[in-house]
């Protein structure tokens, strides 16, 4: 059944000093007529991974501006996620196929959540593919129903969209990351844009001290006197690691004292992210200056802003990309960046405007090296980040996005 997740309360007038009084009054303006409209975010999981991240900041801040919003949390067990995860994979290209069994596991569960949905509500927000099919069970009622993929499906396994399609069909509206994330043919009702955002406030995000962010560093290990190269990711083929230590030891030639940081999460009930990271551990063999640390380290959300905010350069070597919260916020902490020319990474970096877009471990090296070799061009850039991610992807603006939703389908 659902189960409601406590966000406790923000305030919206915390941010005005963070973004602009534009935007604030864009958000007062759009809220008011909406006021005491009743939402609800549906998704499979209140812990790891940007949606949780972004709910835990969205849903405090829509009752702060008058809606009265609710977050609730499907249930599963470990037969549903399974099937989940392959969907994921297939949905984002990988030829799996379901079988009837799957399918049929998949429908019960999103069956089985649709008993909990006992209040009325105006806007229902389902979460990426795992509730999908709520919808479809759900009593005919007067809400909105709204499906936020937060996932690329610019070429997914047939099969599985053919499955996925249905499910979604009777929505009123679809939300994107990115125009280029929508599936291919008619396969989603009204598609819009919305790239995500991130919580200037939350713990991983607020400001630190230089002083106390080497502080926390320094506990870790590195020398924080000297230089510091980090990329934070989960242990995951598709961040790269392997590429970071590479580009690391060719950077090194050049900046002798240079150190690196892998920082990633991981769950113990993962064993592809354990066996990744003991592969990227023995990848950097025993290099005294390679730190490969994660929440087994005790690394949590203050660590890693205190990582990002003290780091020389910031890297994200990604394969491949959803959006790239990470880079985001290492331009939030104006730190100079280098990350790969993939998914919603060249939406928030500006080829050699606000870091670089870069290709392969050589090109990755290279720039490093030059933002470590020139400090103030390094800085200059960074600072432009960070008014970019001010601009266009911090929690405000996204909240104005969803209220623009609301208005628009209110008016439908
Ligand atoms: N993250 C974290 N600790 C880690 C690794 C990652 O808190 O050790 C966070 C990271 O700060 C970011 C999110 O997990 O907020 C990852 O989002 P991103 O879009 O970069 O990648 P994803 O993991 O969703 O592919």
């Amino acid at each position: 059944m659902l189960r409601a997740v406590n966000v406790g309360s923000k305030s919206l007038a915390d941010y005005h000093s963070i973004v602009s009084r534009d935007l604030m009054a864009e958000v007062r303006a759009l809220a008011q007529p909406l006021e005491g409209k009743r939402v609800l975010h549906v998704n499979a999981t209140s812990f790891g991974g940007g949606v949780a991240e972004i709910l835990y900041s969205l849903v405090p801040l829509m009752n702060d501006v008058g809606l009265d919003a609710e977050w609730k949390v499907m249930y599963g067990r470990d037969d549903f996620f399974g099937v989940t995860k392959s969907m994921h994979n297939a949905l984002q290209g990988e030829p799996i196929t379901l079988t009837d069994e799957d399918k049929a596991t998949f429908e019960r569960y999103n069956l089985m959540n649709v008993g909990g949905l006992t209040d009325d509500y105006d806007y229902v927000i389902i979460h990426d593919p795992q509730p999908a099919a709520m919808r479809m069970h759900a009593p005919i009622d007067g809400a909105k129903w709204i499906w936020r993929c937060h996932i690329d499906l610019s070429t997914p396994h047939q099969d599985v969209l053919d499955f996925l399609t249905p499910m979604v069909e009777g929505y009123d509206l679809s939300v994107f990351h990115m125009a280029q994330y929508i599936p291919p043919g008619d396969t989603v009702p009204e598609p819009v844009i919305m790239p995500p955002a991130i919580d200037p406030l939350a713990p991983k995000n607020m400001a630190l001290s230089p002083e106390d962010a080497s502080y926390i560093v320094d506990q870790f290990g590195p020398d924080v006197e000297r230089p510091l190269m980090l990329q934070v990711s989960r242990f995951d083929p598709w961040k790269d690691p392997m590429g970071v230590i590479d580009a690391y030891r060719m950077v090194k030639k050049k900046v002798p004292d240079l150190q690196l940081a892998l920082v990633g999460s991981m769950a113990t009930d993962d064993p592809e992210g354990v066996e990744f990271y003991q592969r990227s551990e023995d990848y950097a063999a025993d290099d005294p200056d390679i730190y490969i640390l994660s929440n087994l380290n005790n690394v949590g959300a203050v660590e890693v802003n205190a990582f990002q905010s003290h780091s020389d350069v910031v890297v994200q070597k990604s394969i491949r990309e959803g959006f790239g919260l990470t880079v985001t916020e290492g331009l939030w902490k104006a730190r100079p960046s280098v990350a790969s020319n993939v998914g919603g990474i060249p939406l928030q970096i500006v080829d050699g405007q606000t870091g670089y877009l870069v290709s392969s471990i050589e090109e990755c090296a290279a720039r490093v090296t030059d933002l470590l070799l020139d400090p103030d061009a390094a800085k200059a850039m960074a600072r432009r980040g960070k008014q970019h991610v001010r601009h266009d992807f911090l929690t405000p603006r996204l909240l104005r996005d969803w209220l623009g939703i609301f208005t628009r389908l209110a008016d439908s």
